[in-house]
């Protein structure tokens, strides 16, 4: 995800890293790169504009530029700035005073909506919700089997009106209001309603949409987009939001090649909070949406705190704890990271979450992790000694040519898991220096 964006952040940054002061000249070249990083990345120009004169405003404070670490001031100022632009702090979805909460979800065509809904059903459910999906996209007869397909999955009631036939009831607006008597009735506590998307922003849709909306006052008015789209995402969250006036943004296909141009600048020219990420076909590939989280993953920080939640679902409290102490005092060696993979294989994508792991990410990129070579991970640390995983550092030449051959990989491989495991170490040092200075950076609240 955004990985361009990390990168070219990344180099940008390299100007002021090794220098001992920031000094205007560092500033204004730096500042040029991460400008040139953001509309490259599809930002709003205006959004980027102000972001960087923001930033130099910050950095030009005389207290960062005496400042012994001014990198690391800077790198701050970059990620509180991110988090500005993300919204700042997280949203909740509203809940209704008296149940069913009434959940509409709108979108275009395409935008990953039905998906979306399979999948809020499951979020939903794992939090103890009785969620009911209404089919209101009548128009694609196949979005309704896909809608009674996907809630099949997730063992969620769906509510659909079909005739004789089979064939789906054409009037939308009647299977919203029907649905959410059905919920009334049978006690279920949520309503999500998957409405029907065009191709593009066209006055039929959104009569009907909001038609739904007058129909069945909904709490919570879910706008989904596809993020690979970029400034049309941006655009259209726009004519959506002039018409339906929506509580809340849902950015789909994030695991894929996005630029990262819309989740950017969505928050500032929309102003309406980004709730939820999509990250895949998967049912469970959805998490809330956290600004501070994700300006910490733009900037290559890893995303510990994404991580931890999930590990705690596999973890008891005790040994989570004992993970996050490991991730602050340095303590994390290659069992560990052995340990963590083997609760991994359980928690969904495993690209994803190595993703989370700070420093992981750009490695496992490069690495094209895939099964085999998270099998390999393994196979390598199986072959070391307890005491080689307790201290990577001494794995000499001999030891780990011996790894290698007991793993039935190179000494190459061994290197990259090495060097991989480095960096994540360094990138925990970074980041716990980081939560020493103030505001926005503590991965472990
Ligand atoms: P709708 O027309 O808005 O209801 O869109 P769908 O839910 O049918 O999704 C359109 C396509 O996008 C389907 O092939 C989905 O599997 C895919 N899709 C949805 N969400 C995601 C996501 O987060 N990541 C990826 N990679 N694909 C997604």
């Amino acid at each position: 995800m955004f990985d361009t964006l990390s990168d070219k952040l990344d180099a940008a940054l390299k100007n002021v890293k090794g220098e001992g002061r920031i000094n205007e000249l560092n500033i204004a070249e730096t500042m040029r790169e991460v400008r040139r990083a953001l509309l490259d990345a599809d930002v709003n120009y205006q959004v980027a504009k102000d972001f960087t004169n923001k930033v130099k405003e910050t950095v030009t404070d005389e207290k960062v530029l005496q400042a012994v670490n001014p990198g690391q001031q800077f790198v701050k100022a970059i990620h509180d700035e991110l988090v500005y632009l993300l919204g700042d702090v997280h949203v909740d979805l509203n809940k209704a005073k008296k149940p069913p909460t009434v959940i509409l979800v709108a979108g275009l065509q395409g935008a990953g909506k039905t998906t979306f809904v399979g999948k809020l059903a499951l979020f939903l459910k794992a939090k103890g919700r009785s969620p009911l999906v209404a089919a209101a996209d009548v128009y694609r007869p196949a979005a309704v089997d896909q809608l009674e397909t996907l809630a099949a999955q997730v063992k969620v009631p769906v509510f659909s009106i079909r005739d004789a036939a089979g064939v789906p009831e054409k009037d939308a607006v009647r299977v919203a209001r029907e649905a959410v008597a059905e919920a009334k009735r049978t006690g279920r506590d949520t309503v999500l309603i998957d409405t029907a998307g065009r191709l593009h922003v066209d006055e039929a849709m959104m009569e009907e949409v909001v038609a739904i909306k007058r129909e069945t006052d909904p709490d919570e008015i879910l706008f989904v987009v596809d993020a690979m789209t970029g400034q049309d995402a941006v655009n259209t969250a726009k004519a959506f939001n002039d018409q339906l006036d929506v509580d809340g943004v849902v950015l789909t296909k994030l695991d894929g090649d996005t630029r990262g141009g819309a989740a950017l600048s969505i928050r500032s020219v929309v102003e309406k909070p980004i709730k939820f990420a999509s990250m895949g076909e998967k049912l469970d590939a959805l998490t809330e949406f956290y600004p501070d989280r994700m300006a910490q993953r733009i900037l290559g920080m890893g995303d510990v705190v994404s991580f931890v939640e999930k590990a705690q679902e596999q973890f008891d409290e005790e040994e989570a704890e004992k993970l996050q102490r490991k991730f602050r005092t340095q303590d994390f060696d290659l069992q560990d990271f052995y340990d963590q993979l083997q609760k991994i294989k359980n928690m969904g994508s495993l690209k994803d979450l190595l993703g989370m792991i700070p420093g992981v990410g750009r490695a496992v990129k490069e690495l094209d992790v895939d099964d085999d070579a998270f099998r390999h991970i393994e196979a390598l640390i199986q072959s070391m000694t307890p005491f080689e995983r307790a201290n990577p550092d001494k794995l000499n030449g001999s030891r780990r040519r011996r790894v290698a051959q007991g793993a039935g990989l190179e000494v190459q491989d061994v290197n990259a898991l090495l060097k991989q495991f480095r960096e994540m170490k360094k990138m925990m040092k970074t980041m716990s220096k980081l939560q020493g200075k103030g505001r926005a950076v503590d991965p472990t609240q």
